[in-house]
């Protein structure tokens, strides 16, 4: 298991977090272990053996692998406090954990709670994010999440996927709408019959919090993989720019390009991540607020590249939502971010400014979205 997540974080390619179809019922753990068969002869870990020895942390929180890189005097030092920190998030922010920030919002929907400040934040991002991308992000969809079976914290266990009845999907579409969560400074207030789950923005949030405890500690070259949200801080110790591979969602052990970046994050949300198959028809936890199943809307996977972690993870999983068209549309209106899109027919769409510092797998194109 080892190898694998030290070649997951060589390569940079987007580890996640589970995966697991009905067919198989594969869980997470396995899929870190299948990661392991990878060659470790690949070109880019022989380029970084020669880079000096990094201070290195594996995690797991949050229902995923993370794995913290970091150079520097003080870096043992800096990831202790930042796996700390990612503990600290995970008690607040989980549905899984009884006294947590989510939980207590969850468990008395219709009366205020006062909430840390870390879940202010995440809160309010993910409705800003619904409001830009007309409720693609809509953090209320939890118990639709649940009753797919998709419920965040169960990787551990076996996964309990099903397809609802109709009359339960309409009726949980009916306790769905960010819009009706009430933010007043620290207290948050869900109507009745309401749940949220930060699912879609914790670990975006959690990379922003990392890095900035690694820049307290003055780190500055560091690569940092949770479970898949990668964020790459300054430049290798060689002075050369991090290179973060892009998963293929149709082959996970496969990457479709490769990005050469620094002070980036690079965060990815993809139907591989966790899905289960009923008749070869796939889905994914990935949940489409309007319709109350799975998005399917074209996209398979949607990268975001930007330089917080939060607002990446918002927009990747809400263009997943989008589907292909819409999600161009809305990369064209806003020339901040830079996106990938790979669609069910593996057709890859990248925006303009990521075309000097991509490098594509031999016999793959690209079309780029020009703003
Ligand atoms: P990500 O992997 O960042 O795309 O987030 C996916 C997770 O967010 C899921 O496992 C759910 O917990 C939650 N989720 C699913 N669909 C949505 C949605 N449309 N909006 C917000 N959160 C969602
Ligand atoms: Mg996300």
């Amino acid at each position: 298991m080892k190898k694998g997540i030290a070649l997951t974080i060589v390569v940079g390619m987007l580890l996640c977090g589970c995966s697991a179809s009905q067919k198989n019922q594969t869980s997470s753990k396995t899929e870190i272990s299948v990661q392991s068969e990878v060659s470790e002869e690949s070109e880019v870990s022989k380029e970084e053996s020669k880079l000096p020895e990094p201070e290195s942390r594996d995690v797991f929180a949050m229902d995923t692998y993370m794995v913290l890189k970091a150079y520097g005097s003080n870096a043992q030092k800096a990831l202790e406090e930042a796996e700390d920190e990612i503990k600290r998030l995970e008690s607040i922010f989980s549905v899984k954990v009884p006294s947590s920030d989510i939980s207590k919002i969850n468990s008395t929907s219709g009366n205020p709670v006062t909430v840390n400040a870390s879940t202010r934040t995440a809160i309010a991002k993910a409705i800003e994010v619904g409001d830009m991308t007309d409720g693609a992000l809509d953090i209320t969809v939890y118990p639709l999440v649940r009753e797919w079976g998709f419920t965040t914290g169960d990787s551990q266990n076996e996964p309990n996927y099903k397809i609802p009845e109709q009359w339960l999907i309409d009726w949980h579409l009916g306790n769905v709408g960010y819009d009706k969560i009430v933010i007043n400074d620290s207290i948050v207030t869900l109507p009745t019959q309401f749940e949220i789950d930060l699912g879609a923005v914790a670990k975006g949030y959690a990379t922003d919090a990392v890095i900035e405890i690694l820049e307290a500690n003055k780190i500055n070259s560091a690569l940092i993989n949770l479970g898949g949200n990668v964020y790459a801080l300054g430049r290798k110790p060689d002075k050369s720019k991090w290179k973060v591979g892009i998963q293929n969602p149709k082959d996970t052990n496969k990457t479709i390009c490769t990005l050469a970046i620094e002070n980036k994050a690079v965060i990815t949300s993809g139907n591989y991540e966790r899905f289960f198959e009923v008749d070869g028809k796939r889905y994914c936890h990935i949940i489409d607020p309007k319709t109350g199943y799975p998005a399917d809307n074209g996209i398979i996977s949607a990268t975001v590249i930007g330089d917080s972690g939060l607002d990446c993870d918002a927009l990747s999983t809400a263009l997943f939502v989008m589907g292909t068209e819409k999600a161009i549309n809305f990369c064209k209106a806003h020339k901040d971010i830079d996106v990938i899109l790979v669609t069910k027919d593996m057709k890859i769409y990248i925006t303009d400014c990521l075309e000097s510092i991509i490098t594509m797998e031999d016999g793959l194109k690209y079309e780029v979205i020009k703003r």
